[in-house]
């Protein structure tokens, strides 16, 4: 019996901010199962600022999604059939799933999870996903912070910028946020428990730091680039660390992404700035999910999802990251 499908796959390399036509929607139809397969509804599809790196031709930890194959993309769903021997029907499932509404997998790098644990099954691709894990290692294991130091965050009401505030506040720092925008600063201050916040929008950066950081800043969780790095590097303290997460400022330059001007601070701080990509801590996930489970059970860590409607939405609601609409973990629900 043949089993409908909708796919969204990349049609084009983007210029410059994805475009609706850099996709297609394509409809046909999956086999049925063998030996050894299941098939998976899938549920939620995460939005991460990387798939535009992922769309270009850029050297990066993943080849390029090739033209005419299906958006990569972590999602989690259900399985609805199973011949597998390790995913019965009804178990829910995460891994890179694509931006499709099911698939047939031999089951390789799916992971199940229940989402009765979970306040909402979608957590299992914030709090509980690449996002929480990104927090908890980018912060943990790059920005070795110790109490009492100051810590700043870059997008700190985005997914993994939330979520470095809130750790770093369980791990008895002074946290300092940077959002875009009036409402996002209140929702770092007030409801992710931040020290202070300041609004890149619509304040100077570099003097905000001076005011909110008078003996400098020991850790720096970049998720921005541009700008607000450099203006960070100017007011590091003796050691800081810089974690190098993300630098969406940067993802849809036309030319070449635009490096720090303010390097130089880093030899008289004695600094340190160093990237890294998720996917090495990926066998420490159960280290790090015990602890935010533990967190957010105590009410220290939440999550605040935004939910677009549609697979043929995916466009847009990649765009709202790089636009700054999204407010919390963008996802789309199939
Ligand atoms: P977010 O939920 O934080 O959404 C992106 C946010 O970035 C927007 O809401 C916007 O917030 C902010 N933003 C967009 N453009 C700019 C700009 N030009 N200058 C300053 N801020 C901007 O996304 P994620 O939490 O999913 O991702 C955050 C970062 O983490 C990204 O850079 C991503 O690539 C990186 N990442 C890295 C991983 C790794 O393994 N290294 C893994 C996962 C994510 P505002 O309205 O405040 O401007």
């Amino acid at each position: 019996m043949p089993h409908a499908h909708r796919a969204l796959h990349l049609a084009a390399r983007p210029e410059g901010m994805p475009k609706d036509s850099d996709f297609e929607l394509h409809s046909d139809t999956l086999p049925d199962l063998e030996e050894g397969q299941l098939r998976v509804a899938v549920k939620y599809v995460s939005i991460d600022p990387a798939m535009r790196v992922w769309m270009s031709e850029a050297k990066s930890y993943w080849p390029p999604v090739a033209l005419g194959e299906v958006m990569r993309a972590a999602a989690i769903g259900e399985v609805t059939e199973s011949r597998h021997p390790k995913f019965a029907a009804g178990a829910w499932v995460s891994g890179m799933l694509g931006v499709q509404d099911s698939l047939v997998s031999d089951g390789k790098g799916l992971r199940a999870f229940d989402p009765r644990r979970l306040p909402d099954p979608a957590w299992a691709l914030s709090i509980f996903g690449g996002t929480g894990l990104t927090a908890y290692f980018g912060l943990k294991e790059i920005g070795q912070p110790k109490a009492g130091e100051t810590l700043v965050v870059s997008a700190a009401s985005g997914a993994v910028g939330s979520t470095v505030v809130q750790i770093g506040k369980v791990l008895g720092l002074r946290v300092v946020g940077i959002a875009g925008g009036p409402e996002k600063c209140a929702y770092v201050a007030d409801e992710l428990g931040a020290d202070a916040v300041i609004d890149y929008k619509h304040e100077d950066v570099s003097k905000a730091l001076k005011q909110h950081c008078p003996e400098g800043i020991d850790v720096y969780f970049d998720n921005v680039g541009g700008d607000i790095l450099d203006a960070v590097l100017k007011r590091l303290r003796l050691h800081a660390r810089i974690v190098l997460c993300g630098g969406i400022s940067q993802y849809n330059a036309t030319g070449e992404a635009r490096g720090p001007a303010n390097y130089l601070s880093l030899i008289s701080a004695r600094a340190r700035m160093e990237g890294f990509v998720i996917i090495d801590y990926l066998q420490r996930s159960e280290e790090a999910i015990a602890d935010l489970a533990a967190w957010t059970a105590q009410g220290r860590i939440r999550s605040r999802l935004d939910v677009v409607d549609g697979l043929e939405n995916f466009p847009a609601a990649l765009r709202r990251v790089y636009e700054g609409r999204n407010f919390g973990k963008q996802l789309v629900k199939v």
